[in-house]
């Protein structure tokens, strides 16, 4: 799957040289092949250089941030393979800024309610032992 496409389609690719239903296609076969994903990043190496930030490139050339429900997904481990790495990879490697704060803010959300669970919990235990102690004593 990955041999479809020659290092000069990634050329083109990351030059947007390719047609509209091409780069979808293209990018959406990215997203599904970690492998690609790594021979795509050897291409940007290689032509940039290191005269560039990876992060400064892949901000140019952009392929499409990964929707909230996957950055979620992220977070609960629930993604596919596939998907985690491509997440992984946007995010780490390319450092894309939007995608991290979008997953801070979801690991802030997630962390919050938690504490409001526990606290549920807690006073629900607290009521339930007191309805006991009150049944107890009658
Ligand atoms: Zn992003």
């Amino acid at each position: 799957m990955t041999s479809q496409y020659s290092d000069l389609e990634l050329e083109a690719y990351l030059d947007e040289a390719l047609p509209a239903a091409d780069m979808a296609r293209f990018e959406s076969a990215v997203r599904q092949t970690p492998e690609l994903l790594r021979r795509l990043a050897e291409v940007i190496g290689r032509r940039e250089g290191g005269a560039h930030s990876l992060g400064e490139i892949w901000r140019r050339h952009r392929l499409s941030c990964p929707v909230r429900t996957d950055l979620g997904g992220f977070l609960l481990g629930t993604l596919s393979k596939d998907a985690a790495e491509y997440v992984r990879f946007h995010v780490e490697l390319i450092g894309c800024r939007y995608c991290s704060a979008n997953l801070e803010d979801l690991q802030r959300q997630r962390q919050e309610a938690a504490t409001a669970t526990v606290t549920r919990r807690t006073r629900y235990f607290q009521s339930s032992a007191g309805y006991l102690d009150r049944g107890r004593e009658r």
